[in-house]
C-alpha cells in the first residue's frame, strides 16, 4: 500500500511539474504564433505592390514607341504602389521597434490643442479634394507630457482614417479637451461606419473590414500603431460606431493640464 502511494503521489509531482510547465509554454507559444503571423503577412502584403509595380513597368517595356504621355497612367501606378509601400514599410518598421521594446519615447511638455490645429491645417486641401467638411473645436489650451512625434502620427491616423471611410458631403469633427485630468481627443467621422462584429478587431494588425476597397490606401496597420503610441503614453482608446452613421474615436491621456 506504501509503494502505491509513493507511485501515485511521484505520478502526482510528474503530472503536476508537466501541467504547470505546459501552462506556462502557452503564451510563448502563442506569442510566437502571433509573430510567425505578423510576418507571413507582412510579406503578402509587400507582395501587392511589387507585383503592380513589375507588370506596369513589363507593359511600358513591351511598347518602346509610346510616349511618356501615353503611358502616363502606368507611371502614375508605379508612383502609387511604391509610394504605398513606402508607407507599408514605415508602419511595419514602427511596429517591429514597438515589439523589440527599442522605441523610446521623447516625452517633453506639449500643447496637443496646437499639434491638432496644425495636423488639421494640412488635411484642408484633402477636405476640400473630397468634398468634406473638416472642424476643429478647441475651446481650450490642452497640454501633456507627451512625444510629440508620435502624437502627431496619432492624429494623422486618425484624420487620414476618418477621411478614407467617409464619402463627399460628409463631415469630420476633431475636438480636444481636458476632463477629470485626462486630456481628450475625439475625432468622429459621418462615414460608412464598422459593423458592430468588427468593432473589437479593428485595431488588429492588417484588419480591414474590406480588404479589397481599402487595398488602395490603406495598410490594416494605422490602427494597430495608434493603439501602441496611446497605450505607450499610458492612456486609452475607445470607438463607438454604427454603420451608415459615422464612427467616433476617443482617445484620453492621464495627466492632462488645461489653461
Ligand atoms: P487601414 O489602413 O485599412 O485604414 P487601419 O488599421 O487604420 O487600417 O484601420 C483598420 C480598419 O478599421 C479599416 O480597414 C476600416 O475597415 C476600419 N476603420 C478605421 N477607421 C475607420 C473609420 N473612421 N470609419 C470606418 N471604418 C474605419
Amino acid at each position: 500500500i506504501m509503494l502505491g502511494s509513493l507511485v501515485l503521489g511521484l505520478v502526482g509531482i510528474i503530472w503536476a511539474g508537466y501541467y504547470l510547465a505546459k501552462r506556462a509554454m502557452v503564451p510563448i507559444e502563442a506569442a510566437w504564433k502571433k509573430q510567425q503571423q505578423f510576418v507571413a503577412d507582412a510579406s503578402h502584403e509587400l507582395r501587392s505592390p511589387i507585383t503592380g509595380i513589375n507588370s506596369n513597368a513589363e507593359l511600358m517595356l513591351r511598347h518602346p514607341e509610346r510616349t511618356i504621355e501615353e503611358e502616363s497612367h502606368r507611371i502614375n501606378n508605379i508612383i502609387k504602389e511604391t509610394m504605398r509601400m513606402a508607407k507599408l514599410i514605415a508602419h511595419l518598421l514602427t511596429l517591429a521597434r514597438s515589439d523589440a521594446n527599442e522605441a523610446e519615447l521623447q516625452l517633453a511638455p506639449l500643447d496637443i490643442s496646437e499639434l491638432i490645429g496644425t495636423v488639421a491645417e494640412q488635411f484642408k486641401p484633402l477636405a476640400e479634394m473630397n468634398q468634406i467638411e473638416l472642424s476643429v473645436q478647441i475651446t481650450q489650451k490642452v497640454e501633456l507630457i507627451a512625444d510629440k512625434e508620435r502624437l502627431h502620427q496619432l492624429v494623422v491616423i486618425l484624420l487620414d482614417n476618418a477621411f478614407k471611410y467617409t464619402p463627399a458631403g460628409g463631415q469630420i469633427l476633431i475636438s480636444c479637451f481636458t476632463a477629470d485630468k485626462q486630456a481628450v481627443i475625439y475625432v468622429q467621422d459621418t462615414g460608412q461606419g464598422i459593423a458592430p462584429e468588427n468593432l473589437p478587431r479593428i485595431f488588429d494588425r492588417f484588419f480591414r473590414e474590406d480588404k479589397a476597397r481599402s487595398r488602395e490606401s490603406g495598410t490594416g496597420l494605422g490602427l494597430a500603431i495608434a493603439k501602441w503610441i496611446v497605450d505607450k503614453h499610458g492612456g486609452k482608446m475607445g470607438v463607438e460606431s454604427e454603420v451608415g452613421k459615422g464612427t467616433k474615436f476617443k482617445v484620453s491621456f492621464p495627466g492632462g493640464n488645461s489653461r
